[in-house]
């Protein structure tokens, strides 16, 4: 003999005193459709990127959250990721191009640069022999002034 047997069956006083706190719990029985709870674990902002693909109920499943995905969401979705990808990787080639003539533009300069320094170099020198030879032609015309100087105080 139990205790549970004897108990008297009072589902009929529990639901009363449920129906007290909620008097509109009937209507959701009327209803024909209602709205599933949303999952105690929701991901917020899950991109679902890992899906299951299952054959058999021909339907996909977010492997992070448990979602169902549309596939045909989920297709687009990433279609749209490749598009992106496509406009980036196209500003990156032309970005790599750009680059590319600019170097070629500053190894022209370069170029320049060297073939300027050169005659400048020689110029300078030129310059530089010029003056050599200037100051052969002032010490000699020193030597003889001194010569002659010496020469008329001899006198
Ligand atoms: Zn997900």
């Amino acid at each position: 003999m139990s205790d549970q047997i004897d108990a008297p069956d009072n589902s009929d006083n529990v639901l009363a005193f449920t129906k007290r706190f909620d008097k509109n719990s009937d209507i959701k029985e009327m209803r024909n459709l209602v709205e599933a709870p949303p999952p105690e674990h929701k991901h917020h902002r899950c991109q679902h990127a890992n899906v299951l693909v299952d054959e058999h109920y021909r339907q996909l499943t977010c492997r992070r959250c448990g979602a169902v995905v549309d596939a045909f969401d989920w297709i687009l979705a990433r279609t749209k990721g490749e598009s992106k990808i496509d406009w980036e990787l196209r500003a990156l080639r032309q970005e790599i191009t750009d680059h590319r003539q600019g170097l070629e533009k500053l190894k022209r300069e370069e170029v320049n640069c060297r073939a300027r320094i050169k005659t400048a170099q020689f110029r300078l020198a030129d310059v530089n022999a010029d003056i050599d030879k200037a100051n052969k032609e002032m010490s000699f015309l020193t030597e003889r002034l001194e010569q002659v100087r010496k020469l008329r105080g001899a006198r």
